[in-house]
């Protein structure tokens, strides 16, 4: 039983590396960043994710950007429809709450001082992670 437990409020172990050498305010901030757990319903062939909306607000990201994340990762077809997600298919909790936290290394937290304080910005063709803490721009990739 030694495997580490997914626990989608868990996301200090996306921090742990940097969180000692990072100033006090970047602590703080991230310290109260908190994304709600997925409620996951599987319903006959479908699978509703009940609280997406909330979600995406948590992360301070577009529901449609999240919503094309995902459906890519689990290669299936969804809609969005009032606060809920209803995807065609049976899906886990474990795995929408695994590809959720993908989407928050990846397009959320800041990989250079951990902070889940950013935004995404176009320049070009291409696409970035700004900081709002440490200012840092990561490239990232366009869904
Ligand atoms: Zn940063």
């Amino acid at each position: 039983m030694s495997e580490k437990k997914v626990d989608f409020y868990d996301f200090e172990g996306l921090l742990e590396k940097a969180h000692d050498e990072l100033p006090e305010n970047v602590k703080n901030h991230a310290s109260r960043f908190e994304v709600p757990a997925a409620q996951v319903t599987i319903a006959g062939n479908r699978t509703i994710i009940e609280n997406f909306l909330d979600i995406a607000e948590a992360m301070n990201r577009e529901p449609n950007h999240l919503l094309k994340f995902l459906l890519r990762e689990v290669g299936t077809a969804g809609t969005l429809e009032g606060r809920r997600v209803i995807l065609q298919g049976r899906f886990t909790p474990y795995l929408i709450s695994n590809k959720l936290k993908k989407y928050l290394r990846e397009f959320v937290i800041c990989p250079v001082c951990g902070s889940p304080d950013t935004k995404i910005i176009k320049k070009g063709r291409f696409y970035f992670l700004k900081c709002e803490a440490c200012g840092a721009e990561t490239p990232i990739q366009h869904i």
